[in-house]
């Protein structure tokens, strides 16, 4: 059966009861206020006063396209979204100061498609 191999559970994709378990745990340890390691703003197990508004997620430092498969720190929400599949953790606000700006690198391929006429 073909169709089967192509539909990928959340447990296979290493996101289901562990990484649930794992994420409740690294909640319950966390300290309120602890910085994120993505952007070093405070992180709160109340979702409303992170600077998403949104509940944390948990991460891979390790991340998951590099083959990791522990989930072993909080990030926020919208972090976690930032950082993807880690290829860019060198560019994170903690190092450089600044956001991450994928739009730039959206405009410099329209910029790209502009040119090809
Ligand atoms: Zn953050």
């Amino acid at each position: 059966m073909p169709t089967r191999a192509a539909r990928r559970t959340t447990t296979q994709r290493g996101l289901g009861h562990v990484h649930q378990q794992r994420v409740a745990g690294l909640l319950r340890a966390l300290e309120d206020g602890s910085p994120c390691w993505w952007c070093t703003r405070p992180m709160y197990r109340d979702a409303g006063r992170n600077f998403d508004r949104r509940q944390l997620q948990g991460d891979h430092s390790k991340a998951r396209a590099m083959g990791g498969v522990l989930t072993d720190r909080l990030l926020h929400a919208k972090c976690n979204a930032e950082r993807g599949d880690g290829s860019r953790d060198h560019l994170r606000p903690a190092l450089t100061g600044q956001p991450v700006n994928a739009a730039d690198e959206t405009e410099d391929r329209a910029r790209w498609c502009l040119m090809s006429w």
